[in-house]
């Protein structure tokens, strides 16, 4: 990088470092006044060049007392630069190391159509792996010969003459992953079910994924060679959960395939072709890069290796990139098949070297004409991710979401609704849904039965939702990945609680109130009867403590069966008032006999809220 680059301008730039290092937000420029925020009527009329009296003059007839110094807000600034012969614009201006919040405007007459990017997703063992290689492996080309490399994770496949990209790892926790880290790249998702198993949990979650990222499904139908195939019942059961086929009366499209067979591969590819010129993808290659990192990994010879999809512009050779909060030079790009590349255009995956340290799957990059700029824009970023790092706060906690809804940052608000039985779900849906007002909207991603599970963290994670619990829990592993994730879970087991909180928190009235605090859990390992008592619980406590005058509820499976408190609470014999983590001890839960091992005893106290 040591030789001195003059600056390119081949391609248009994507952020300009330019406007911020402006001292002078306002210019007349041809008659047209561009502001940028809030300004006060002297400095408008300087740069109007007209007088502060005759601003304050035009107001006051039309009944508005003004100052000098009083800021005028976007209507006044309008209604002034009109009256002095002005026409005027307000630009939005985001520093440029924020570059994911740069809104790229490209010239509609620029934009060139690209291929989609796909995602495959489905229950496991229902053929995603099987599928992705035959797709890999379909109509190899000489030269192509020897197959894809493995460690690009993306490829790109062709048919008729159109371009389509794969991520090449199946499954949701890559989607997730890249979408709880803001990014979007996945165009299609093409969903495997297989033909002689029918929608699995995981189908219903991949749909949940695709429907809150708002991308549009592919059913793909697999295995139809084996015996037992049918695909009606397929289509059946997606009708459940609003995924309605073709041939059902809706519009999603099924493709019946076979991944192992390699039967139908063309007919799925072309289907994704179809579904992508419908939602006419395209990008601006005529502009410098940005995309998403899709993984990354420190090479022992190359240094830090990157696969990047190309969003939007072209990625040269040489080109200086930021990526995440580093910097570096596109020294050396390669494509699936390890072949070097000059140029990458959009929806390119591509493997490049020359950054200076590893980013993160799911970092957003942007490449810029000078390396001066690059560097400058890295170091601020970097700066800028240390001291929000700082401050972490719960990315969805109900007051934050209802606040940022209110000042207009959010329209929707997602919510995950996990109930002891589809019954309440639904009933909780329902009400949830009927408490939308103007500004904003209760979108209910999920709501199923069962307990709280690792898998709605994600989901809630990916979607900035909250979830609500109803009489259901979260067993220690996912409160703690909740708490990682900072997902905020509300538990309620009285629906008309439920919706009062949100009612509350939607009128700005979140108050301080008691809430619970679940103070520990303990396992039943083994149950003692006693003539004269009843079910003595042989408890371990798994984590925190259980007090014996504290409320406790039984959980099984996940589900609150029970709701009461301790008749007793003994370690070796003896009556004590508390019992933590690691030991054993003997609970006997007043009123409820009907105990098996396994079930969770939970303690919990009611404690004021933040
Ligand atoms: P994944 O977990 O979704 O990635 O599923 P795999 O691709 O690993 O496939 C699971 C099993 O199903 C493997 O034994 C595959 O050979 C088999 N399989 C996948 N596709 C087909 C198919 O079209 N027909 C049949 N008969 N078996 C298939």
């Amino acid at each position: 990088m040591g030789k001195k680059t003059n600056k390119k301008t081949d391609r248009e730039t994507n952020v300009s470092t330019k406007i911020s290092a402006e001292k002078t937000r306002t210019k007349v420029n041809g008659g047209v006044f561009i502001y940028t925020g809030a300004i006060s009527t002297g400095e408008l009329a300087k740069a109007l060049n007209v007088s502060v009296g005759e601003i304050i003059k035009f107001l006051f007839l039309q009944g508005k007392m003004i100052t000098i110094n009083t800021v005028l807000d976007d209507e006044l600034i309008g209604l002034i630069c009109l009256e002095f012969g002005y026409d005027f614009q307000k630009k939005n201006i985001v520093a440029a190391e924020n570059f994911e919040e740069v809104e790229i405007n490209d010239d509609p007459s620029k934009l060139k159509p690209r291929p989609p990017v796909v995602t495959i997703m489905g229950h496991v063992d229902h053929g995603k792996t099987t599928l992705i290689d035959a797709i890999r492996n379909s109509n190899l080309v000489a030269g192509e010969v020897g197959g894809i490399s493995q460690e690009i994770g993306a490829y790109q496949k062709e048919i008729n003459g159109h371009k389509i990209t794969f991520i090449d790892t199946p499954g949701h926790e890559a989607f997730t992953q890249m979408r709880s880290r803001g990014a979007s790249v996945t165009d299609i998702v093409v969903l495997v079910v297989a033909a002689d198993d029918g929608v699995m949990p995981q189908t219903v979650e991949a749909i949940d994924h695709a429907k809150s990222a708002n991308v549009p499904i592919i059913v793909a139908i697999n295995k139809m060679d084996k015996p037992g195939a049918d695909p009606d019942r397929v289509k059946n059961e997606l009708m459940q959960h609003d995924i309605i086929a073709e041939d059902f009366g809706g519009d999603v499209i099924c493709v019946e395939i076979s991944a192992k067979k390699k039967t139908n591969i063309d007919g799925l590819l072309e289907t994704i072709i179809l579904v992508s010129e419908m939602k006419e993808l395209k990008a601006n290659p005529d502009r410098y890069a940005l995309g998403t990192v899709l993984e990354a990994k420190l090479d022992r010879n190359e240094g830090p290796k990157a696969t990047l999809l190309i969003q939007n512009g072209t990625l040269k050779e040489g080109d200086f990139l930021v990526v995440g909060t580093s910097y570096g030079k596109a020294r050396r790009m390669t494509n699936e098949f390890k072949k070097v590349l000059n140029v990458a255009t959009p929806s390119t995956p591509v493997s490049i070297i020359g950054l200076a340290e590893v980013p993160e799957a799911g970092d957003r990059f942007m490449a810029f004409a000078e390396e001066s700029e690059a560097r400058s824009i890295a170091l601020k970023r970097k700066q800028l991710k240390e001291a929000k790092e700082k401050s972490k706060t719960s990315a969805a906690s109900l007051e934050d979401l209802f606040a940022m809804a209110n000042a207009g940052d959010v329209q929707t608000i997602n919510v995950i609704v996990k109930a002891d039985s589809t019954g309440s779900a639904e009933a909780v849906k329902n009400s949830l849904e009927k408490l939308n007002n103007d500004h904003v909207k209760i979108n209910v991603i999920r709501a199923t039965s069962g307990a709280i599970t690792e898998s709605d963290v994600l989901l809630a994670s990916a979607s900035h939702a909250i979830i609500y619990g109803f009489n259901v829990r979260p067993d220690a592993k996912t409160r703690s990945k909740a708490a990682e994730e900072k997902v905020e879970i509300r538990l309620h087991n009285i629906i008309y609680a439920l919706i009062e909180e949100i009612e509350a928190a939607m009128k700005g009235m979140l108050k301080k109130e008691l809430v619970e605090s679940v103070t520990g859990q303990a396992e039943i390992r083994k149950l003692f009867k006693v003539s004269k008592l009843g079910t003595i619980a042989g408890c371990m406590v798994t984590f925190g403590f259980i007090k014996g005058t504290n409320p406790v509820r039984v959980l099984r499976d996940g589900i609150v069966i029970f709701t009461g408190e301790l008749a007793g609470l003994q370690r070796e014999k003896d009556q004590v008032k508390e019992v933590r983590e690691g030991f054993e001890c003997g609970m006997l839960v007043k009123g409820f006999n009907d105990i098996k091992e396994g079930d969770i005893i939970e303690g919990y106290e009611m404690v004021e809220s933040e």
